[in-house]
Order: structure tokens, then sequence, then C-alpha cells
């Protein structure tokens, strides 16, 4: 009887299944989109029973359209949208509150509170995060706030994670449990001692009961209950979608890196055993790993897939996100023109929040092709710059960018990485490498796969783009961009 891995990958705006081969080939997948709620601006939440029953119903799809059933499922690995809260009653089980969801910046005001108390350093030194409303603390702090919960219930209410609830609704409310990676990105854990921490849980005023247990990525969390699929199926991988994504792609080693082009891009680079604290407004963050625990660094671009989105939808340049690719051939290049896409501020390594979007060096012969060229370059250009955040602060140079989602099909952008960025860009025949990194976490635990090199054996490259570009013409592109990000800086009030 043939087994599979079954890795579910909770997503922002959909839950997926997929079910993976020992080979790591998908067999089948199901996706189901659920709904955003936006009960004020700036605020987004989800209905975390909506998150459970799409979940559900794309694993029992999956099994359907593969013709199979529980028994031949070896294990479940889980990946998720990072951050997001639930906060439920484990005598009921019923959440209290919906999910808030790591886009939603209602708690703002708290962190600038606990900034003017001083608590920066406190919280980087010990969570490796640079204190945000994005992450989960003080979300938990603010539902506690504001529901109205009894003295006497708070000892009945949970917390967790999305993988948390997730495994909770699964095994029928046995398993309250998280992985490093998920715990880390809540600012409640303190990534060097790997413990929940005592002095910021009482800063955001949360008590320790709430808290999951936490344990290694891969490894054993439990089991399903029998009524689900007829039968219990151990869980035995986790990890947030970013942290999955770089296991997925193999990034085992120290300087490894991944990048993610999707509506946004997400950068992590494995630093190995040491966490590595960065100058240049990155964060330090927990990897997946299979033995001793690795750390990553990490930078996002906010908008990225999203400028091929605006130039589709808002600007109506083209029709598909594809036909950027098409346009853009047709020039030789942006003839000297550069977009910044800073349309909600600059994130690393500028942090500058109200940053606004900037079109630089028009002429009079500026057309249709080289702006499109030029918003298809702005993904590789600020990936570049935060590359070399990266190389300052781990004190290494990147040779090999690994590179995987939506916007990762387009071969003149990958190209245009390499040449830019000096370094090769590899792009795997699986870009599904979130799902994958769970499946492979879970996999590894139970001996379905036994070792690392198993996987890696598994991975297959399906282009490879070397750099072309002089150096010296990449150098004189890199000034103009430069230029260009100084100007969106200085609309900002920058004076620099
Ligand atoms: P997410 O998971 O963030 O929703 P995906 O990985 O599905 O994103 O990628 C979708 C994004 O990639 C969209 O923003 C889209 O504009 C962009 N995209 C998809 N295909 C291409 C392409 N061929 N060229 C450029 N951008 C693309």
């Amino acid at each position: 009887m043939e087994k599979y891995i079954m890795a579910l990958d909770q997503g922002t705006t959909s839950s997926r299944t997929i079910l993976f081969d020992r080979q790591g080939n998908m067999i089948a997948q199901e996706n189901c989109e659920f709904k955003q709620i936006f009960p004020k601006p700036g605020w987004v939440e989800h209905n975390p029973e909506e998150i459970w029953n799409t979940q559900l119903s794309t694993m029992r799809q999956v099994l359907e359209k593969a013709g199979i059933d529980g028994k031949q499922i070896e294990a479940i690995g889980i990946t998720n949208q990072r951050e997001t809260t639930v906060v439920w009653d484990k005598t009921t089980g019923k959440p209290v509150y919906n999910a808030i969801v790591w886009q939603c910046r209602r708690t703002s005001d708290l962190i600038d509170r606990m900034i003017k108390d001083g608590c920066r350093e406190t919280i980087c030194e010990k969570t490796g995060l640079v204190p945000d409303a994005y992450f989960s603390g003080t979300k938990i702090q603010w539902i506690l706030e504001h529901t109205d919960i009894s003295a006497d219930r708070v000892k009945d209410l949970l917390f967790g994670t999305i993988d948390t609830w997730l495994m909770w609704k699964l095994s029928g409310g046995k398993i309250h449990a998280t992985d490093y990676t998920n715990a880390s990105r809540t600012m409640l854990f303190n990534i060097h001692t790997l413990e929940w921490d005592s002095e910021l849980l009482s800063l955001m005023q949360i008590p320790k009961s709430m808290l999951p247990k936490v344990q290694a990525s891969s490894g054993i969390f439990g089991y399903t209950k029998k009524e689900l699929f007829g039968t219990e199926i151990p869980i035995s991988g986790v990890a947030g979608d970013q942290q999955a994504a770089l296991f997925g792609q193999c990034c085992f080693e120290k300087g490894d890196v991944k990048n993610t082009y999707g509506t946004g891009c997400f950068l992590l680079m494995n630093t190995g055993n040491v966490p590595v604290r960065s100058k240049n407004g990155l964060v330090t963050t927990i990897a997946a790993s299979t033995g001793a625990v690795e750390y990553a660094l990490e930078g996002s671009v906010f908008v990225a897939g999203a400028a091929i989105q605006w130039l589709r939808d808002e600007m109506k340049m083209i029709a598909t996100a594809p036909e950027s690719e098409q346009a853009a051939l047709q020039v030789e290049d942006t003839g000297g023109v550069y977009v910044v896409p800073a349309f909600t501020g600059l994130g690393a390594p500028y942090w500058k929040q109200n940053a606004r979007g900037m079109v630089t060096g028009l002429t009079r012969g500026t057309g249709r092709e080289q702006f499109i060229r030029a918003t298809l370059e702005s993904l590789a250009y600020q990936t570049h710059d935060v590359l070399r955040a990266m190389e300052h602060d781990a004190n290494l140079s990147i040779q090999k960018i690994k590179a995987d989602g939506g916007a990762s099909k387009n071969r003149l952008l990958m190209q245009f990485q390499a040449d830019i960025t000096g370094a090769q860009v590899v792009r795997p025949a699986v870009i599904e490498t979130t799902g994958l990194g769970a499946a492979y976490l879970a996999g590894l635990a139970v001996g379905y796969w036994s070792s690392k090199e198993d996987i890696i054996k598994n991975s297959s490259i399906e282009a490879v783009f070397e750099p072309k570009m002089e150096k010296a013409a990449a150098e004189e592109k890199l000034k103009g961009w430069k230029q260009a990000v100084r100007c969106a800086l200085l609309y900002a009030g920058d004076d620099e």
C-alpha cells in the first residue's frame, strides 16, 4: 500500500492541502479561499472556525481526488500564516474573538507605549524582533482587554497561532502545542533560552497558562482523532510559512538563502546555530531544523508581485501578470526609468513608513514597455538591497539565491536578479516549497525520509540563471536605483 505525506498549508487568503509522495512529487492538491474581515480601516480578521472548516474540507477533497484513505497517510505536516492570533476557551472549544491577522494594525498604540516606556532593547535582545503590532504578543493583549471575560474564566483560555489552532481541532482538543519557528514570531519567546519569557509576558499582561507547549519543528506533536479519517494520523512537522519554505528549498547550510517572490518578497538566510543580531533592520528568527536549533535572518519587501498587480489592475498596462515579461522583452532596458513601488512605505533596510511610490528618469521617449520593465526590475532591486544588508550582518557573501513564489516564473526577472546581484539564481521544479517544507519536516520525523541527504536527492532544479551582466554595468544601474530610492526617502521628509 503506497503511503504519502499530507501537508496543510494554511495561508492568509486560502487553506490548501497537498499530498506528496516519497520523491517529493505533488500527487494532489486542493485549495479553498475564505473570508477576509475588515471591521475598520487597518484592521484584519479571520473567522477561526472558517479556517478550520476550509482546511478540513481540502484535506477530505485531496484524499478523494487521490483515491486513498487516511491509512495511506504516513504523517501530516502543517505550515501556516505566521503571527495570526486565536484565543479560545478550552472548556467550550470556542474562540472568544475572531483571529487577529498578522496584517492588522490595531495594536500599534500598545507598541508605541511600550517603546516610550523604554522596552525596545529588551524586546529586540530577547526575541530577535523589532517591536511591532505585526507580531502576536499585543494581539493577545488586545483580545484579553477587549472581550468580556470574567477573572475566573481567564484560566480556561488558550492562545495559539494557526498551527496550534489546527492541531487542537485535529486532535479533538488533545494537543496544545506549537513549534519554535511560530513561537519566535509571538514577541513573547526568548530565542536564546527557548522559553516563554516571564518579563515579556508581564509586560503584555498575558498569563503563562494560555501558552502552548513549544517543541522542535520536526517530531511528533500528537495524533488526529480517529473520527476524522478513520485512523489516528501523526502530526509530526510544523513550521511557519517562510521557515517551511526555507526548509523546503533545502537551505540547510549556514549562508543558504531563499527568496519567495509573491505579493511581497520574503528573504531568509540560514545563519546556523548562532542568532545574528541585525544592524540593518532585519529580524532574527528561528529556522526549522531537525537537529540542534538553527537561526535565520529575515528581511521583507512589502510590495513585489503586488506592483505587477498594480500594473494590471490600476494602470491597466497589462492584462495578466505573466504578460509583464513579454512587454519587458520588447525593450533592451528601461531607458533610465526607475519605479520605486513604496506604496505602503519602505521596509528593510530603509524602514521609512511614510515613503511613497516614485518614478524617476522619465523622458519624452519613455514608453509603456519601459515602464513595465522598470516595475518588474524593482522586485530585483529591492531584493538586492535586502541581500546586501544580510551580507553585512552575517559577514559573508551570498553566491546563490533559491527562488520560489508566483513571480519566480518570470524568466526575465530571474535573469535580471542574477545580473544585478552577481549571484546565481536557482529555481526548483516544485515551487510549492512551503508545503514541501512542512511535508519534509513531518516525513523526517517518522522515518518516511531517512535523512536530509535523502531529501536533497529529491530536490530537482528546474532552471539556473547565471549572472551575465558586466559588473560595471550592474553598478551603474544600481546607482540609478539608489538615486530613485533617495527621492522616495526625500519625499518622506528625509532631508539628507
Ligand atoms: P502570494 O502567495 O503572496 O499570494 P504567489 O506566490 O501566488 O503570491 O504569487 C502571486 C504574485 O506574483 C502576484 O502578485 C502576481 O502579480 C505575481 N506574478 C505571478 N506571475 C507572475 C509573472 N509571470 N511575472 C511577474 N509577476 C507574477
